[in-house]
């Protein structure tokens, strides 16, 4: 069974490390807050204007 691993925050699109939610703080800090842009930095984050 294939789990899908995404970071929690939704508008991220980012895979997190093994055991994580999230791909980063940045993205763990958002908590029940949705934004649209997504702070974690990474290049390949299609979230991330
Ligand atoms: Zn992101
Ligand atoms: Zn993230």
């Amino acid at each position: 069974m294939a789990e899908e691993r995404k970071c929690k925050n939704p508008s991220c699109t980012c895979v997190p490390p093994e055991g994580q939610k999230y791909c980063s703080a940045s993205c763990e800090g958002t908590g029940d807050t949705i934004e649209l842009d997504c702070d974690c930095s990474h290049e390949e984050c299609q979230g991330n204007f």
